[in-house]
């Protein structure tokens, strides 16, 4: 599981602009897309080699008794309690304020591993910027400028270092395991997780183990079916008693999200019976910039007149319109209708995920994409694009050669996009273009 840093602090103090730099790479490959809602508060980070979550825990007030900011508070919490580091920052342009005290005092009670950050600290000496935070007890302090990018790298690289030393075994036991295609499954609780869990596993030896060596009570349930290998991986808020799985009451974005970004291929389970939610709609909006292959399983779809389901086709054709990608399946977790056909979704999805294109095949693609409608000039040049290659899987990524590719707009990458899908029949993946210039 990738670790989780934190970001926490007081309003201003740069937690949205250093998460936007560690994030940012990601940033550029979600365009808006109609209906989809951004949640820029949490985000996946790479430095090098090394994958990380990432969490702006947004404005906090932990004295605040009700509103908005006490909710915030709680989510806070949360966060805080489910991250491997949490970094703390500070403004060393205005100084220490009693606000950062209170936050000091709750983090110390979290028993959390806390890094003290003090940004906006560019052109200024260590030895002063960093004086009065001492009085904070949290250590000698770290400082950044977010905005400039100095001593980001350096941080991070000491975040996950203190990460992995919180739990030193897990990264080599989980690559020693192959269990076929990985799936996670999300969903707000009560959609219907847990009963599924049963469904598909009930009838088989339950092999579920509980991983040791974790700070987390993580959960892997392998399972086989129809004669291939799957692994539900660490599903948010379900736990096993004895050989059922139980839903528990707490519903965690931090897990949600691990399980996301370590998937092949992500359910996202929707309660038919219910409105399609806020919280539906971030998550689904994380699963479309992480990348992983998707298909939507609208449950409990027994017991809905025609009409019902009629008007639920609806609202998900208006709300989810983003993810045009995913196949969507109608299943009765509980009933254990659909499910073999959610099943063959899932091995599509992961298919076309993984799929092998061809330097030949994906350049005479574009060639046909081009000769049906070329791209617009941009200022006198026309771009020209003159090979496709393969330059990733689980997302496929597309990478077009050629030059004054700039030019090339959104509309005409997106038009792109659709003409690949099509032709290598990609359904319930993300693609991804990119573009590059010889020159
Ligand atoms: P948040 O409320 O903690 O998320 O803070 P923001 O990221 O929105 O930043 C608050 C203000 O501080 C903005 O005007 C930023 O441009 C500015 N800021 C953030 N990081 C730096 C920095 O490293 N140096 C300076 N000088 N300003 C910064
Ligand atoms: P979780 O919190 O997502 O794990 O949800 P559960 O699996 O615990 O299910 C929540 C409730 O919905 C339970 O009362 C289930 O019996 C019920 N439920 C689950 N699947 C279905 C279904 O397909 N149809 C109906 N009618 N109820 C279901």
């Amino acid at each position: 599981m990738k670790p989780v840093i934190a970001l926490v602090g007081r309003p201003n103090v740069g937690k949205s602009t250093l998460f936007n730099r560690l994030t940012r790479s990601r940033d550029a490959l979600v365009a808006d897309l109609p209906g989809l809602t951004r949640d820029r508060h949490y985000g996946e980070g790479r430095i090098g080699e090394r994958p990380f979550l990432v969490i702006d825990t947004g404005g906090f007030e932990p004295v605040a008794k009700e509103g908005i900011m006490y909710e915030m508070a709680i989510q806070t919490k949360q966060a805080v309690a489910e991250a491997d580091v949490v970094v703390f920052l500070v403004d060393g342009r205005q100084g220490l304020t009693p606000h950062d005290k209170t936050i000091t005092d709750f983090l110390r009670k979290s028993g959390r591993q806390v890094m003290l950050v003090i940004n906006k600290s560019e052109g200024m000496k260590y030895t002063s910027v960093t004086a009065e935070f001492y009085e904070l007890g949290m250590g000698d302090p770290y400082v950044i400028s977010a905005a400039h990018g100095d001593g980001v790298h350096d941080l991070v690289n000491e975040a996950l270092d203190q990460a992995f030393a919180s739990r030193p075994h897990e990264e080599e036991e989980l690559e020693n395991q192959d269990h076929g295609v990985k799936i996670a499954l999300v969903g707000r609780p009560n959609v219907g997780k847990s009963t599924l869990i049963n469904t598909l596993v009930g009838e088989q030896r339950v092999i579920a183990f509980d991983m040791p060596g974790t700070t987390r009570d993580s959960i892997e349930v392998p399972f086989e079916r129809d004669g291939k290998q799957y692994t539900l991986i660490d599903t948010a808020g379900i736990r096993r008693r004895g050989k059922v799985f139980e839903a528990i009451e707490k519903f965690s974005v931090v897990k949600t999200l691990q399980s996301v970004s370590e998937a092949n291929v992500v359910v996202l389970m929707l309660d038919a019976q219910q409105d399609i939610s806020e919280q539906d709609a971030h998550i689904a909006g994380f699963i479309l910039e992480s990348g992983r292959a998707l298909v939507v399983a609208v449950n409990k779809w027994d017991g809905l007149t025609s009409d019902q389901r009629d008007d639920v086709k609806n609202t998900m054709d208006r709300k989810l319109d983003f993810l045009g990608f995913a196949e969507t399946r109608f299943i009765s977790a509980l009933k254990g209708t659909g499910i073999k056909q959610l099943m063959t979704s899932v091995d599509a999805a992961y298919k076309a995920a993984t799929a092998n294109l061809s330097t030949p095949r994906l350049t005479r693609a574009l060639q046909e994409a081009i000769e049906k409608q070329e791209p617009k000039r941009k200022g006198g040049t026309r771009p020209k694009m003159r090979y496709a290659h393969q330059g990733g899987q689980n997302p496929p990524v597309i990478v077009i050669h050629g030059n004054a590719l700039d030019g090339v707009t959104e509309p005409y990458k997106r038009y792109l996009e659709k003409h690949f899908r099509d032709t290598f029949s990609l359904i319930g993946t993300p693609l991804r273009i990119e573009l590059r210039s010889g020159k």
